[in-house]
């Protein structure tokens, strides 16, 4: 191992960049974790339980935080974007923006106080269903811990609020934005993924029907941490859904949307099924598909909710969801492709599988890197020393995200040894 080796700098602190930053710092590298929001974990740490295993998410992250807690050679930048990466004959050199937290000591400040402010905002963690103080803790296990101001929403009278209500040094409304520079030896990029835009999808209701819901919302939906403390329930009416559907390929493979297939949903679906068969053993399911696309072991999840005489697979694309008139219940117009029947069945509530999109768009990295039509990194790159790994590069599970970003760490590692 090269002793002078330069840092490696992993972008993202989801599951990918998490695994690159151990992967590297346990083998005793250095290495620069850059994550643009509050806390580590991303997208994972937002669902209520995962595939294949099923257990919360907040047990590997347990894991992997008290790993990067106990290695010095990793240092994490939270609330930071990389705004320029330069590469001069092989040097390459980061910029990296910490936006700030105004929090100068989390130790000092408590849920009583920030209860004490009138401020609201919107809460991005559960999806926008409820909203949090301007005063926040990300959620339960946020790593680093603390809480987060919301400058942007906090009125003026919060804000000399704050300084009665918070001891003097906690918080410090003056803090400004920093820059760093950072020398680097290869770059990881772990950017991840967000969810396809399903106010996009109009004729499937979502937007303009309440009890329409999103996968990703069903995930905050069925877990402890989200707005309804685990209960499924119908957004319109706080009642308990007692009959859900759940539409496969919600505007995925589709060329007016995303063409491509990504790769979770169908798991995700099923995964879901169970939270909502776990919860309420009255529960009706109805699953609409294209075709269920589950692969290797990960099939026996589909083969077990067969014997379920409470769940059903309905083969067809549905066409359209709208409301039952004078009520929030919803119906859905589809054509079972295997009968050739026109079905027009109500429901409940409705789930959208909706797909996933980089993130990539909204958060360019600062480097000529290939992009695909949809703006997923090519895996490899364009140059020498920079890989990307996980749903940055396409969409994938979480197994399939670690196996990346171990790959990837091992060729990283390879351009850090240089020049030894
Ligand atoms: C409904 C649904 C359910 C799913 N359930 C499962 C499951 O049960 N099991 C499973 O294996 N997989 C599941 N997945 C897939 C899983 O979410 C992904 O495999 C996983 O999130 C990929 O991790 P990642 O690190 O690549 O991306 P992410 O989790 O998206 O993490 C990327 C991180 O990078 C940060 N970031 C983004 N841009 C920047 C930037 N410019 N600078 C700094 N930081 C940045 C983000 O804030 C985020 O923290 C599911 C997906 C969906 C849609």
């Amino acid at each position: 191992m090269n002793a002078n080796a330069k840092p490696l700098l992993v972008i993202g602190g989801g599951i990918g960049g998490m695994t690159a930053a151990v992967d590297a710092a346990e083998i005793g590298y250095k290495v620069i974790l850059v994550e643009k929001e509050a806390y580590l974990g991303g997208r994972v740490m937002r669902m209520h339980r995962y595939f294949p295993k099923m257990c919360p998410p907040t047990c590997g992250f347990e894991i992997n935080t008290r790993r990067i807690k106990q290695n010095p050679r990793i240092t994490v930048h939270t609330m930071a974007t990389v705004e320029e990466i330069t590469d001069e004959a092989g040097d390459l050199r980061a910029k990296i923006r910490i936006r700030p937290k105004y929090v100068t000591d989390m130790h000092l400040i408590a849920d009583s106080m920030t209860e004490k402010l009138t401020t609201e905002r919107v809460n991005d963690f559960n999806y926008g269903m409820d909203k949090t103080k301007a005063l926040y803790m990300p959620h339960d296990m946020a790593y680093p811990p603390g809480y987060v101001l919301d400058r942007e929403a906090l009125s003026e009278t919060d804000a000399e609020k704050l300084n009665e209500i918070c001891p003097p040094g906690a918080i410090d409304l003056e803090m400004t934005e920093k820059r760093i520079a950072v020398d680097i030896g290869a770059v990881i990029i772990a950017t991840g993924w967000r969810p396809y835009d399903a106010t996009k999808l109009d004729y499937l209701g979502f937007g303009q029907c309440q009890n329409v819901i999103t996968n990703v919302m069903m995930e905050r939906l069925a877990a402890m941490g989200g707005p309804t403390a685990g209960e499924i329930v119908r957004p319109s009416d706080g009642k308990k859904a007692e009959n859900i559907a759940f539409v496969q390929c919600a505007g995925s493979r589709d060329e007016n949307h995303l063409p491509y297939c990504s790769a979770v949903c169908c798991m995700g679906s099923l995964k879901q099924v169970r939270y909502i068969r776990e919860k309420n053993e009255n529960a009706k399911i109805t699953v609409f598909y294209i075709d269920v696309r589950t692969i290797g072991r990960e099939e026996k999840f589909y083969y077990d909710l067969l014997e379920d005489e409470n769940v059903s697979f309905i083969k067809g694309k549905v066409a359209k969801i709208s409301e039952e008139p004078g009520s929030e219940n919803l119906v859905l117009d589809v054509e079972d492709t295997i009968t050739r029947e026109n079905l027009h069945k109500g429901f409940d509530m409705v789930v959208l599988a909706t797909g996933m999109v980089p993130n990539t768009p909204d958060f360019k990295i600062p480097f000529e890197l290939k992009y695909d039509d949809y703006g997923f990194t090519d895996g490899v790159t364009n140059f020498d020393g920079v890989y990307t790994v996980g749903c940055a590069k396409r969409p994938c599970d979480v197994s399939r995200t670690t196996k990346d970003s171990t790959a990837a760490t091992l060729k990283a590692i390879q351009c850090l040894n240089r020049g030894e």
